[in-house]
């Protein structure tokens, strides 16, 4: 077992740290906010993620997990230490990589030994080696400091099953060193059949925001998709069921609708797109370019449709919001499409009401002025118009009729294309999903 460090400790370090941690490691977590640091050490998780608190728990009851401010203890504890600080999108799309810079230039004057910083943020190519110089000129170790780049392709909802079994493990290296390290942290799923590729750090840095360019181009195509749709009367449901029985395409990320958000892959097109124009490769400025469009693209739809539900202005209509989360079953509301609408709809004139089975609280914070309701009949009451904006289980377990019963007009846009329109039509809704046809 090895002792490790994990720098930064949000969706991705805090996962990470525990499941380390429930793998066997001893672990120390360090943050620069006291605040999440307190909380982590008495077992308090502060975002929602399925089963990430239990487990919190169990390894600081263990003692394998524990917290700290100090960056020299972190230092003088750990042989690897993972850097999973924040990149979030800086000035004109670029990556921010402050934290980057800064984590490392507070770890590098306690490095003293031998030892083998593991980055895992997501970063623009070139960044890793930059990295590598800053801690071998800053170490008192100097050449001993090694650094690989293992980029993290968990996902929110699923962070701990994605972390426990990963489908692969990617590893970009200046030198045969890190393997065998890396080799002995993820023993437990290497030995399960976890694939682990090894490569030089530009293509490992580039794997990752290649991944995420690829799923937002797959959720900006069947979007894309649902525009032809609709403009030809025809229907997107059947057509993604129908394309993603081909094994070349398959169905996941085959999902029309409101189109993607979140604290990763909006911002990590908009930095690969400004690292793709800085080198000079037009075609993939060009394709996320396009990509960026049509997802955005889709909120500016929903408005359309409900300024058209609601005969040309939104004005002092009633807007019942179903769903703030960037998607179901996470508290994140970082690049929130819901929240981007919400704001045109204030904008708009409109009186708007907020539900979300766990989101709100995060909401709230950035938009303190919305009103949430604390549950979808009171977020209903009185409504012109719904919107059903994040795809939650429980909204479609709402009965329709029951609804009907609390709104001003049985109007509801599904966003998200997951409602059974049929069962709300049924009781007198009508019912408008984005790139299907209006029966
Ligand atoms: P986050 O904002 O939730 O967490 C970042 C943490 O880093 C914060 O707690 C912050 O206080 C801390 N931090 C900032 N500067 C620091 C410093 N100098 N020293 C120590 N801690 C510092 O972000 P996140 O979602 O965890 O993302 C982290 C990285 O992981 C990003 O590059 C992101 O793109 C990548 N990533 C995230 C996910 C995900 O699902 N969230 C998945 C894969 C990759």
């Amino acid at each position: 077992m090895a002792r490790v460090t994990v720098i930064g400790t949000g969706y991705l370090g805090l996962t990470h740290a525990v499941c380390l941690a429930d793998l066997g490691h001893e672990v120390l977590a360090i943050d620069v906010d006291e605040e999440k640091i307190a909380k982590a050490a008495k077992g308090e998780v502060p975002f929602f993620e399925p089963g990430l608190e239990p487990l919190l728990r169990k390894n600081t009851d263990s003692g394998r997990l524990r917290f700290t401010t100090s960056f020299a203890e972190v230092g003088s504890f750990g042989e690897v230490h993972f850097l999973c600080v924040g990149t979030p999108e800086g000035q004109g799309g670029q990556a921010d990589l402050s934290s980057i810079y800064a984590a490392a230039g507070s770890l590098a004057p306690h490095l003293e030994s031998e030892c083998l910083i593991v980055g895992k943020s997501t970063v623009p190519v070139g960044t890793a080696r930059q990295v590598l110089h800053l801690l071998r000129a800053a170490a008192p170790a100097g050449d001993q400091v090694e650094l690989a780049w293992n980029p993290e392709f968990l996902r929110e909802g699923f962070a701990v099953q994605d972390s426990l079994a990963p489908d692969r493990i990617v590893l970009g290296v200046t030198s045969p060193r890190a393997e065998p390290r890396i080799r002995q942290v993820y023993a437990a799923p290497l030995q399960a059949g976890t694939p682990l590729l090894v490569m030089d750090l530009e293509t490992a840095e580039l794997v990752k925001v290649a991944a995420n360019a690829f799923l937002a181009t797959k959720i900006s195509f069947i979007n894309g998709m649902a525009e032809m749709c609709e403009a030809a009367g025809a229907d997107v449901i059947p057509l993604a069921e129908a394309l993603g029985y081909d094994a070349r395409i398959g169905r996941r990320f085959l999902s029309p609708g409101l189109g993607f958000g979140g604290g990763c892959l909006p911002k990590d097109i908009r930095a690969f797109r400004a690292t793709a124009s800085d080198l000079g490769v037009s075609s993939v400025v060009d394709l996320l370019t396009t990509v960026d469009a049509i997802n955005l693209g889709r909120r500016d739809r929903v408005l359309a449709l409900a300024r058209e539900t609601a005969g040309g202005t939104l004005a002092g209509q009633r807007v019942a919001v179903l769903g703030i989360a960037f998607k179901p079953n996470s508290d994140d509301v970082r690049d929130s499409p819901s929240i981007a609408i919400c704001d045109h709809l204030v904008a708009e004139g409109a009186i708007v009401s907020v539900h979300d089975p766990v989101a709100m609280p995060q909401a709230a914070k950035k938009r303190p002025a919305l009103e949430y309701a604390p549950s979808v009949s009171e977020a209903a009451q009185g409504a012109d118009l719904v919107l059903h904006l994040t795809e939650w289980s429980d909204y479609r377990a709402i009965d329709p009729a029951a609804l009907a019963q609390v709104v001003g007009r049985q109007v509801i846009i599904d966003a998200r294309c997951t409602l059974d329109a049929e069962l709300w039509r049924q009781a007198g809704w009508s019912v408008h999903i984005l790139g299907r046809p209006q029966v």
